[in-house]
């Protein structure tokens, strides 16, 4: 659907200009706009609530709490909300306009391992950041998290926090969740989970910048939940023979199916593989 820019309008728009259009997501249209008073720039994503099912609307009211209550450079800032009395919802939120982390793989085909590593790290430290919060994000995959610049591949924005959850609220019927090639094991198995999961995610994440492709892809959803299940995953010669064995570790303590035994984002701040590369000097990344 094409929702009306000038809905939600009346409100926002005494506070700030519209601009093009940014992007789209399953029920939102988002913008550029610039604040009146100061002429900074944000982002403003519009939803018609009118058009939205119960789960979406407790899903962006979610959304809403949980961003706000997160400080931290590395997730898109909340700054205003705006309801008007048709059922328009709009969120105003940090500008990141350079493409996400999916195109930028695309357009750079994989990363070398010290940008690659620069990336991981600032992920980590904005994802123990959320899990330190009490926070689980569930849906992390490069479509997600946005780039702010042009330059400067690790200055990145985690979003769309639709499917985040406290961890306090989780209970063992909680949904399945996330985007089939990026869950975790226990989140198919029907298992109780916790901030573990976003870890595979990353794990998924990693595997894809260094090697330009997903670890698991099958031709059904089953196929490929059975493949998760086992971490049936595997580093192709022809793709990473070049690859160092620190980095192959670093995925390895993340791909691991058993949640237990898979490292935490904060420890895995401390892996050699990051922290050798977070040694380099800034000019070599
Ligand atoms: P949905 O929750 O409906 O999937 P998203 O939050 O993923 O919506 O946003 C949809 C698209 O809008 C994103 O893929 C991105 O292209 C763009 N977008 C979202 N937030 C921002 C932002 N803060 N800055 C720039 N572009 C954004
Ligand atoms: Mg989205």
């Amino acid at each position: 659907w094409e929702a009306d820019p000038t809905c939600a309008n009346c409100s926002l728009d005494t506070h700030y200009a519209l601009g093009r259009r940014l992007g789209k997501g399953a029920f939102s249209q988002v913008y550029e706009c610039t604040c009146r008073d100061t002429g900074r720039k944000f982002a403003v994503k519009m939803v018609d609530t009118r058009r939205l099912r119960t789960a979406d609307i407790v899903s962006l009211r979610r959304e809403v709490a949980l961003t706000s209550c997160i400080e931290h450079p590395g997730v898109c800032a909340v700054f205003d909300l705006f309801h008007d009395a048709s059922g328009c919802t709009a969120l105003v939120q940090e500008l990141a306009s350079a493409g996400d982390l999916f195109d930028r793989i695309q357009k750079r085909t994989c990363f070398m391992e010290a940008p690659a590593a620069a990336v991981m790290a600032r992920l980590l430290e904005t994802v123990a950041h959320v899990h330190t919060a009490g926070i689980v994000h569930r849906d992390i995959k490069p479509e997600n998290i946005l780039c702010v610049s042009d330059s400067d591949d690790t200055d990145l924005k985690l979003t769309d926090f639709g499917f985040a959850k406290r961890v306090a609220d989780l209970t063992t019927c909680d949904e399945a969740c996330g985007t089939p090639q990026y869950v975790a094991p226990e989140i198919i198995l029907g298992q109780p989970y916790g901030t573990q999961v976003d870890v595979w995610s990353l794990g998924v994440v990693a595997y894809a910048l260094l090697g330009g492709y997903a670890p698991f892809h099958a031709a059904s959803v089953q196929t490929l939940f059975r493949s998760i299940v086992r971490a049936d995953y595997c580093f192709h010669a022809k793709f990473w023979a070049h690859v160092s064995v620190e980095a192959k570790h670093f995925i390895r303590c993340m791909l691991q199916p058993d949640p237990a035994q898979r490292w935490t984002a904060a420890a895995l701040l401390h892996h050699p593989w990051i922290a050798v590369h977070a040694a380099a000097p800034a000019a070599l990344l």
